[in-house]
């Protein structure tokens, strides 16, 4: 019997023949056309072989016509795969690899505009001459923080590269043995540095360092000294660390400036919601510090760029660099973060129209509703335990890497064996989901779940489950 059904697979010329195939091979080519086909025919083989009850093959499922159409559909996900909208349900608010912070709706109108219109990037209407990019993003950020100027790159990772380069190339930079970061694989700030073209000296040790280990260092080529926000750790124990403000006095007195690299960059203080104390841009700006950068698309709840705050004469030094062109963000980016920005001074405003603020802030009353309407829609087969339960969410980013989010969530129980393949189903429908994996259990928090994609989200994990059970 098996050798019967193997014998009946249709071979790759008689697909060839069809008008079918050259449909397709139109559409998508030949050479991808031909690897998809070929994929399915392996698949078809091996259940035929594997004499698994649940993927039997009949005679009628080898018949051409129903093998491709099961290859246009594969060709059709292939082709739309690349940068496509997910259901986030890890409950990690700023999820680096899905796409850090969504835009206000104002943000991505401005962003939008800026797409498609001519616009004043660099054009100046009063005198109908060139323009700077930077002017009004510029005032916004001096408002906002309080610094003497502003400008903004791609990222936080160029803002810390063109801050060394661009002032520090070939002096020396001293900095605190715990806060060599890294922040994913591919930021280290030792190799940041070592790239920027300044010499790295590390003083104190992991858990305690003290002023005058700074101070014992400093030399004719001592550029600055040199923060940076432990994100994405906490030193906790046996530590002793310096005050922000005593560092700068201490090298002020010695004619050097302080930067930092305070990564995920908060405006306003949120620990009147329960988070922790994170060192706000302003706060460390009025301890002294002469530089300071951070990223758009963490906590501030914008786009992808770098923001460089602080003294005018090393801004403008930054600003004249070379690299300042290489690394310069696009209109769409400038068009949402000024929006962003802009949202900020009304804070009760930011809080409610900012995504990531708002997530980060919310009531819990609205992520149990959010899970109570999903555990209503969805069928509940014998044999799988679905439940509400409480979770805890993240903020993500290297920011709060120490605070929980309450929240809730959705647990689906299943067998070692079912999980894994549940979740690789629910990654690859149109939208994909993306979930938890905690022991046996399947995890959807809520805490990341919109309310307008519930319905979605409950048809997924019906239309699987039925698969499945
Ligand atoms: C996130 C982070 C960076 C990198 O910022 P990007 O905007 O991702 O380039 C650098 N330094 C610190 C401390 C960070 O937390």
């Amino acid at each position: 019997m098996q050798k019967e059904l193997l014998l009946s697979i249709p071979a790759i010329n008689d697909f060839l023949e069809t008008e079918y195939s050259q449909i397709l091979i139109k559409k998508f080519s030949r050479t991808k056309f031909l690897e998809v086909l070929r994929k399915e025919l392996n698949k078809i083989r091996c259940s035929i072989l594997s004499d698994n009850k649940e993927m039997k093959i009949e005679k009628a499922d080898l018949e051409i016509n129903i093998i491709l159409d099961s290859v246009a559909r594969s060709l059709d996900i292939e082709a739309k795969k690349g940068l496509i909208k997910v259901i986030n349900a890890s409950g990690v608010i700023i999820h680096t690899n899905l796409g850090r912070s969504l835009l206000a709706k104002s943000a991505i109108k401005k962003a939008v505009t800026a797409a498609g219109e001519y616009s004043t990037l660099e054009f100046n209407l009063d005198t109908g001459e060139r323009g700077y990019r930077y002017k009004k993003i510029k005032e916004i950020l001096k408002d906002l923080t309080g610094s003497e100027s502003a400008v903004v790159v791609n990222n936080n990772a160029a803002a810390v590269m063109l801050v060394l380069k661009s002032i520090f190339e070939g002096k020396e930079l001293i900095i605190a043995r715990g806060e060599m970061v890294e922040i994913g694989a591919s930021f280290r700030i030792h190799e940041v540095m070592e790239n920027s073209g300044v010499i790295l000296k590390e003083v104190g040790a992991t858990n305690k360092v003290y002023l005058k280990d700074y101070l014992s260092v400093i030399s004719e080529n001592t550029g600055a000294i040199m923060k940076v926000h432990s994100s994405n750790y906490r030193i906790k124990g046996f530590t002793h660390f310096v005050k922000t403000e005593k560092i700068v006095e201490a090298a002020h007195r010695n004619g050097l400036p302080v930067i930092k690299d305070l990564g995920s960059g908060i405006l306003y203080d949120l620990s009147n919601y329960g988070l922790s104390p994170e060192p706000t841009v302003k706060e460390d700006l009025e301890a002294g510090i002469d530089i300071l950068t951070f990223s758009g698309d963490k906590l501030l709840g914008g786009p992808q760029a770098g923001i460089i705050v602080g003294k005018e004469k090393y801004i403008s030094q930054i600003e004249s660099h070379p690299l300042m062109r290489a690394l310069r963000i696009d209109k769409i980016t400038l068009a949402a973060l000024e929006e962003t920005l802009r949202l900020y001074y009304d804070f009760d405003q930011a809080v409610k129209q900012i995504p990531t603020l708002n997530l980060i802030t919310e009531k819990i009353d609205k992520v149990k509703n959010r899970a109570q309407k999903l555990y209503s829609l969805l069928k509940r087969p014998v044999n799988t335990a679905i439940e509400i339960i409480e979770s805890k969410a993240k903020v993500g980013g290297g920011a709060y890497p120490l605070d929980d989010i309450d929240s809730f969530a959705l647990s689906i129980g299943f067998s070692k064996k079912n999980i894994n393949d549940f979740a690789y189903k629910l990654r690859n429908l149109e939208t994909p989901v993306i979930a938890r994996i905690e022991k046996n259990k399947l995890i959807f928090d809520l805490k990341t779940v919109k309310k307008d994609q519930i319905i979605t989200l409950a048809n997924a994990i019906n239309s699987i489950l039925s698969e499945v059970s």
